[in-house]
This record gives C-alpha cells, sequence and structure tokens, in this order.
C-alpha cells in the first residue's frame, strides 16, 4: 500500500474509530438444538434486529454511553434494576423515541439532537421508564399493545421510503398514544419523582414535554400531520412548570451542557452534515478554545481529518491544560500518518487533570503500539482502557484478539463476549461467554463475573 493509501486507511480507521468495531460476529452457531435460555436471547435479539434492518443501530460509544450512563443513574436513584433496562439509538433523523414493555428504550438520533442538554434527555428517559414501572404497559388494551409491535417491526422491514417511515412512526405513535390521560399524568408526576432523586435539573421535564409537543404537531416531513395539537401536553406542561416551581409566564431556558453539545455535535455531523457545519463553524467563529473543538468533532465525523485537526490545534493553543482536546488532537494526528506527534499529544493528554481516566487516549495508544509491532504494550493499554471504560466495545474488541495470541483464551473469550454484548448481538455474547466459563469456571473471580455477565443475558 502507498503511504497515501495507509494514511487513507487509518484516517478512515480512526474518524469512524471508535464508532465501528469490524467482525464482531462470533463463531458460526453450533449444531445443535437450541436451549430455552438460547431461544429467549434468540428472540430478544430478533426483535432487536428486526428494528435494526432497515434501522441501523448507532453504536457510536461517544453517543450511547451518554444515554446509558443517564439511564442508569436514573435508574439507580429509583432502586430499579439496571439490566430490565436497555438503551438503543436508532441511526436515524427523526424526532421521536420509544419503549418496549419489557424496557428496551429506543431513541431517535433526531429526537438525541432536538434535545438541548442531558436534563432533557433524562426527562425523557424517566417518563419512560415511569410507564414500564408504573405497569402501564400492563394496563393498555392487549391488541394496541399487541398490535402496534408487529405493525411496527413490518413497516420497518417492507422499506425505508419516507412514506413508509412516517406509517411507522404513525404506529408507533398510536402505540404511545394509547396510554390513558392519567396515565400520562402519574408518568410526568413519578418522573419529578425520579430525577428530584438525581442530580439532573427537574426543568429538564418541561424542555422534554415541548419536544413532545413539536412532535405532535410535525411530521417527520415538516408538514403538519394533526389537524390539532394536543390540548393535554400543553396542560401537562403548565402542570410540571408549576411542580418545579418555574414562576408563571417566564420562558423555560435550556441550560448549556458542554458535554451534550459533543453527543449533538457527533450526530449532527452524521445526519445533517451542512447544518452541523453551519451551526458549530459560526460557534466556532465567536467561540473560544471549546467551540473550535466541537468544530473539529464535526470535520472528523464528515471525513476532513486536516481540517480537523487544525480546529484540534486551535483549541489545544487556547486550553493546553484540556484533556480532552489533547485526545482529540492525538487522534487526528495519528489519523494522518503523524504516529509521533499523535503519541506525545495522547501522552500528554493521560499527564493532564482527568486526562489520566481516558479511555480513548488509552485505547488510541494501543492502536499505535500495535501498529508498530508492539503486541504486549498494546494489549495492556487495551486492558486499561476497558477498566476506564467498560462500555467501549471496540477496547473490548481489541483486547480479545490481542488475548487470543497468548495462553488467556478464556479471557479473549469473554471480552469477545463484552464487545459482542455492548453491539446488542446477545447470542454471540452468551456464546463467547460460555467458552470463557468452560476456561476460566474454576478460578472463582473469573466465573462470578461471568456468571454476572450470562444472568444479564437473560
Ligand atoms: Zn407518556
Amino acid at each position: 500500500l502507498s503511504r497515501a493509501a495507509l494514511a487513507l486507511r487509518r484516517a478512515a480507521a480512526l474518524v469512524l474509530a471508535l464508532a465501528l468495531a469490524g467482525g464482531c460476529a462470533g463463531a458460526p452457531p453450533a449444531q445443535r438444538e437450541p436451549s430455552r435460555e438460547e431461544r429467549d436471547v434468540l428472540e430478544r435479539q430478533q426483535r432487536v434486529s428486526e428494528l435494526g434492518g432497515e434501522f441501523p443501530f448507532l453504536w457510536d460509544p461517544e453517543v450511547v454511553d451518554v444515554v446509558r450512563a443517564t439511564g442508569g443513574e436514573i435508574l439507580r436513584a429509583v432502586g430499579a434494576q439496571e439490566d430490565q433496562y436497555h438503551f438503543y439509538v436508532l441511526d436515524k433523523p427523526v424526532l421521536n423515541a420509544f419503549t418496549s414493555p419489557n424496557g428496551d428504550v429506543f431513541f431517535f438520533t433526531g429526537q438525541l439532537t432536538a434535545m438541548r442538554n442531558r436534563s432533557e434527555l433524562a426527562g425523557v428517559l424517566a417518563h419512560e421508564i415511569a410507564h414500564v414501572r408504573a405497569g402501564h404497559y400492563e394496563r393498555i388494551s392487549r391488541t394496541a399493545a399487541l398490535g402496534a409491535i408487529p405493525a411496527m417491526a413490518a413497516i420497518i422491514l417492507s422499506g425505508g421510503s419516507l412514506a413508509v417511515l412516517e406509517g411507522t412512526l404513525a404506529a408507533l405513535e398510536a402505540y404511545q398514544l394509547s396510554f390513558s390521560r392519567e396515565m400520562e399524568s402519574e408518568a410526568d408526576r413519578l418522573s419529578l419523582v425520579y430525577i428530584q432523586k438525581t442530580g439532573f435539573d427537574p426543568r429538564g421535564l418541561i424542555g422534554s414535554l415541548q419536544l413532545i409537543e413539536k412532535a405532535e404537531r410535525l411530521s417527520p416531513s415538516g408538514a403538519p400531520s394533526y389537524l390539532e395539537t394536543h390540548p393535554e401536553t400543553a396542560e401537562r406542561i403548565v402542570t410540571l412548570e408549576n411542580a418545579v416551581g418555574l414562576p408563571p409566564g417566564e420562558p423555560y431556558h435550556p441550560a448549556a451542557d458542554p458535554a451534550w453539545d459533543r453527543v449533538r455535535a457527533i450526530i449532527l455531523a452524521r445526519d445533517s452534515p451542512e447544518e452541523a457545519l453551519r451551526e458549530f463553524g459560526a460557534r466556532a467563529r465567536t467561540g473560544g478554545a471549546f467551540e473550535h473543538d466541537l468544530l473539529g468533532v464535526v470535520e472528523a465525523r464528515r471525513g476532513n481529518v486536516a481540517a480537523a485537526a487544525e480546529q484540534f490545534r486551535l483549541a489545544v493553543a487556547g486550553a493546553p491544560g484540556e484533556a480532552q482536546f489533547a485526545v482529540d488532537l492525538g487522534g487526528a494526528l495519528w489519523s494522518l500518518g503523524d504516529a509521533a506527534g499523535a503519541r506525545a499529544e495522547l501522552e500528554r493528554a493521560l499527564r493532564l487533570p482527568g486526562g489520566g481516566s481516558s479511555a480513548v487516549a488509552q485505547f488510541l495508544l494501543g492502536e499505535l503500539q500495535r501498529a508498530a509491532g508492539r503486541k504486549e504494550e498494546a494489549r495492556a493499554r487495551y486492558e486499561r482502557a476497558t477498566e476506564l471504560a467498560p462500555q467501549l466495545s471496540e477496547a473490548h474488541y481489541q483486547l480479545a484478539l490481542a488475548l487470543s495470541e497468548t495462553p488467556r483464551l478464556g479471557e479473549a473469550d469473554f471480552h469477545f463476549g463484552r464487545a459482542a454484548e455492548l453491539r446488542g448481538d446477545y447470542v454471540g455474547a452468551m456464546r463467547s461467554y460460555r467458552r470463557a466459563r468452560e476456561h476460566l469456571g474454576t478460578d472463582p473471580l473469573w466465573a462470578a463475573r461471568i456468571a454476572a455477565a450470562l444472568k444479564h443475558m437473560e
């Protein structure tokens, strides 16, 4: 390969870097009857992959982790079983989110970019979790609930045209709207209680309801789909405004949230690159280091690695002590083929406050070491990355590959399992965890860890 081709390949690998874990599929299925346990997992997997047929999941950990962490915080605050819920992001710029009765919560990317901070995300999540916990799905008409899911899957599988998509959304909305007014009030009331037990701003509930109201008024194509708006939503907003103590008539202003801005930049650069460039370009022209970093994120996701590196350089120049900017610059330099520069910047990032806990820095240093043929150093970096960010599926996958070249095959299977699980491949995950158990089952610590992982699959 030419130098340019190599650089291009590295760039492609890195821009999608943490988003894609190529070839995570497990070994081919064993030729035998699946156990009952496996059939249950298979069903769950099928349900998820049917939805994924036309609406591929977004696995970018920088996005998915934030959604999962926010959901996890609410679940912990209310003492709910965390592993009963699974959070997914569907890669379509549509303003919607929905929940299955058994706790699978789906967000479309369009819903995420519409939200202005994590408190609004927490508001939507708390509301959805409230419907599940209050048993509303058991109380609504069974036909409505059972009718909506196959309709949803069938429509999704039948094609991806906008007309079909709107049909899908209509089915989803019908499903959601089948909650009674009382149930919606109860979910609002409960979600406020949940949010008050977390560190999130309860006013985010108002912002999230305003988004629901907007979704009711607009179809995905922007044309009004309802002749009349739903007065209940406006009433619910007023009730919540009173409940959170927002003085009447005072508009709700969403609070700034830099971590969420980054998520929005990542998604918008995929969903609507021109819009992302406009929004974040304008912010960078008048802003400081942080805004340059955000524009760099947009440029990197659009594939303009050189332009991204320029923005990251400006960010680092403006705030040399900010570890995130150093990690971003290191990643871009690596994509441009400047291994020495990348390494220097990433190692600098690790010494900065907060930088030592950067899983991405450790992961990228692992990639650098692997490219340089230093396998053991690479393995240690990947291992550190998985410790720092247990949700980083790509780190688990690379660690598993590295371990499979050593006698630590059981550990390799465990990390293959984790990588598959994090990407929604539950059947593959279970198979790998079982193989890990064959190797490591006699070690009490590993046996417990594997048992917990298998339990999570149920
Ligand atoms: Zn609701």
